[in-house]
């Protein structure tokens, strides 16, 4: 039996509504709804990948994407510098279980 779809897997397949700041073939950078900073984003990969814990080598790119990604995402967003959060694991205040970075700046 398939896992049930994570809220970001119905982001990506617009089965439910958020404002999209970038999207390309590996990942989605949408608003996080209820934001810490001025600027609150989340990274998400297209592939479900429901913790750092899941990680496999197939998904060093992936990550190296997203990665690469931060810095340009954030000098878009007028940001001279920013913070960056992965929560893993509900012990890691992990509330979503498909892998995310949070970008958050002032
Ligand atoms: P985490 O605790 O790291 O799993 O963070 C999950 C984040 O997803 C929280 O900051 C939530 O505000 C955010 N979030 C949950 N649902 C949505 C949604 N529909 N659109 C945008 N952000 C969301």
């Amino acid at each position: 039996m398939s896992p049930e779809k994570s809220i970001f897997s119905k982001i990506i397949d617009r089965e439910i509504p958020a404002t999209f700041i970038h999207e390309d073939e590996k990942c989605i950078v949408i608003n996080d709804i209820n934001p810490k900073a001025r600027v609150h984003l989340l990274i998400i990969p297209k592939k479900p990948i429901a913790t750092l814990f899941d990680l496999t080598p197939d998904d060093k790119d992936v990550m190296g994407h997203m990665m690469l990604l931060l810095p340009q995402i954030a000098q878009s967003q007028g940001l001279d510098g920013f913070k960056t959060q992965i929560n893993t694991g509900e012990s890691g205040g992990q509330e979503v279980f498909h892998i995310h970075i949070h970008l958050l700046g002032q």
